[in-house]
């Protein structure tokens, strides 16, 4: 248990206050599940595609979340980081709404893409389907990986929404 857990109890997985070990930065990618390429996602899949998300005990409760590979943009070395329980300060006062629309291509089309949200699964994604999900949390940071859970190199992207409010982003193996 880490010293976040212990101070706050949001229940909200988030990335916001995770930093590099090596250096310190803030500035990560993510690389994909730990261990090898290929190998079945492991992660407990703390919420539901639709709705879940302001459900507080997901992830503290049954639903385990596991840690993910990171990749430090300024010392460049990988490092192994779970979400820290969210900040109260770090809370929106209303659930915002992210859309994330897989752009229809003819490459890997029958394969489904992964969504990740503050360093928990939130569902596959099939080609040229947008899927809908709620956060709770001001900074928030999204990534789209393959089907085995290797993260595309810029499928990395942070983002603040306000409350209330809606992101939308366009997926094409990067943000487009
Ligand atoms: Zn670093």
């Amino acid at each position: 248990m880490d010293q976040q857990n212990q101070i706050a109890r949001t229940g909200i997985p988030s990335l916001y206050y995770v930093k590099c070990p090596k250096c310190g930065s803030a500035s990560f990618i993510m690389v994909g599940q730990p261990g090898a390429k290929g190998k079945s996602i492991g992660i407990a899949l703390a919420f539901g595609a639709i709705g879940g998300l302001a459900s507080a005990h997901a992830a503290s409760g049954r639903d385990a979340v596991e840690p993910l590979q990171y990749h430090c943009k300024d010392c460049k070395k990988k490092f192994v980081a779970g979400p820290l329980e969210a900040m109260p300060d770090e809370l929106l006062s209303a659930p915002a709404t992210i859309n994330v629309e897989r752009v229809k291509s003819s490459v890997g089309m029958a394969v489904p893409q992964i969504v990740f949200i503050n360093g928990v699964k939130v569902g596959e994604l099939l080609n040229g389907r947008v899927m809908t999900f709620q956060t709770p949390l001001r900074f928030n940071t999204l990534v789209v990986t393959d089907h085995f859970g290797v993260a595309f190199k810029t499928g990395t992207t942070r983002f603040e929404v306000q409350p209330g409010a809606a992101a939308h982003f366009r997926f094409n193996r990067k943000y487009v």
